[in-house]
């Protein structure tokens, strides 16, 4: 069926919400075959995705439960290997880099080294010299691993490697509602009209609980906001990224860095406020000094689709047969979105998934 997605014939799968987890879902189905729509009620890639960092590791992995660190480890062996195939799919560059990532004040060290042996990765001490840029670096430690992408590049190559494979998106389609008859899903409502598919997957990030309404049964998703502060610097002035105390320093290859993130229960408000602004700025300065030669650029806001103990749900529904749901990935969808549509999608065509889908299950189910 691929590549012959028609107006006129349902879809074997309709994909609801075109953030990174929607674009990543769509692609892993379709490269196993099967004819996708994808709907946004939005443009594509507009949301949490547009507005993240782009670190591709957790933050401090070692504090995580091991259905976090399974995901996220599963997502960071199949990147290198994804980006390249998708960078060469389309012909577009995403700016992936292995940055490396140095914690400062990192404390739970014996954690952190049992951490790296029991996952194989590499947890050093900082590299020589870096003491005389970070004046808290602390009991630091260096994660030479660590990779970053470009988040907007990052969903345009997404969305054109989704299109070559000839997904169908709809971007300004909103999901209004659900036509579910003897728990099977016969048609999805939108703005647009009415949508028979066979089945259907939603991705709607932090959106995802109210658009279920009474479909959420247990599920405990809501908005999390994170604010971002863009500085203009050169490149080199940082040469990692720089975790300190719940906040991060990103710096993109053309000396852009970024300055996040704050964590705020907020609702669906996506603003940014002056205080955020003022306090990320400190941050930065405090953090690596070269810094107050960088101009402020920008700053915005997100919503993350937050969930408890940063879990998500990856899951079928628990009463609708052909419903499923990929979404509540909070601080780390870009991390985890390939190994996240590698599951979902092993779970919507009944094959073997390459990791245990007991935690992702939906709760109350
Ligand atoms: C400030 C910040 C920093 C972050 N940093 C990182 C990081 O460094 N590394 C990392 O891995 N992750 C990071 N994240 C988290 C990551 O961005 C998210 O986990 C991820 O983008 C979630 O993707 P998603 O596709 O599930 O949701 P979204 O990108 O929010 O997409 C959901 C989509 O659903 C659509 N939708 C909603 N309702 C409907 C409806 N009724 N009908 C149709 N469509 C609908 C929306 O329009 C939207 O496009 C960060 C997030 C923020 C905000």
């Amino acid at each position: 069926m691929n590549g012959m997605t028609s107006a006129h014939l349902p879809p074997d799968v309709l994909v609801v919400g075109a953030g990174v987890s929607g674009l990543a879902t769509a692609l892993r189905l379709a490269e196993a075959g099967q004819c996708v729509t994808l709907l946004d009620r939005g443009p594509v890639a507009r949301e949490s995705t547009w507005a993240g960092a782009g670190i591709l590791s957790l933050l401090l992995p070692w504090d995580y439960p091991e259905a976090v660190n399974a995901l996220a480890e599963r997502g960071r062996r199949l990147w290198p290997e994804w980006i390249e195939r998708l960078q060469a799919l389309t012909g577009l560059d995403a700016e992936y880099r292995v940055s490396g990532m140095l914690v400062a004040d990192a404390g739970r060290t014996a954690q952190a080294s049992a951490w790296g042996e029991r996952y194989g990765r590499r947890v050093e001490p900082p590299p020589e010299g870096l003491g005389h840029s970070a004046p808290h670096l602390g009991d630091g430690l260096w994660l030479p691993e660590v990779a970053q992408v470009r988040n907007p590049r990052f969903a345009r190559l997404l969305e054109s490697a989704v299109r070559t494979l000839g997904v169908e998106i709809r971007p300004e389609t909103a999901v209004t509602g659900f036509d579910v008859r003897q728990g099977k899903l016969h048609a999805v409502e939108t703005r647009a009209g009415r949508l028979v598919c066979g089945r259907a997957v939603i991705c709607a990030g932090a959106w995802s609980r109210d658009l279920l309404g009474p479909l959420a049964f247990g599920l405990d998703i809501r908005p999390v906001r994170g604010q971002i502060l863009l500085l203009s610097g050169r490149p080199g002035l940082l040469p990692c990224v720089v975790y300190r105390g719940g906040r991060y320093l990103v710096p993109r290859a053309d000396g852009h860095v970024l300055v996040g993130s704050t964590l705020e229960e907020a609702g669906f408000d996506k603003s940014t406020t002056a205080e955020a602004g003022k306090s990320l700025r400190a941050f930065a300065l405090e953090t690596w000094p070269a810094l107050r030669a960088a101009a402020i650029e920008r700053q915005w806001a997100g919503l993350r689709p937050g969930s408890p103990g940063n879990l998500p749900v990856i899951a079928r529904h628990p009463e609708v047969d052909n419903l499923y749901l990929n979404a509540g990935h909070f601080r780390y969808g870009l991390t985890m979105a390939p190994a996240a549509a590698e599951l979902i999608t092993a779970l919507v065509l009944g094959n073997r998934p390459a990791l245990d889908p007991s935690p992702y299950a939906w709760p109350g189910a």
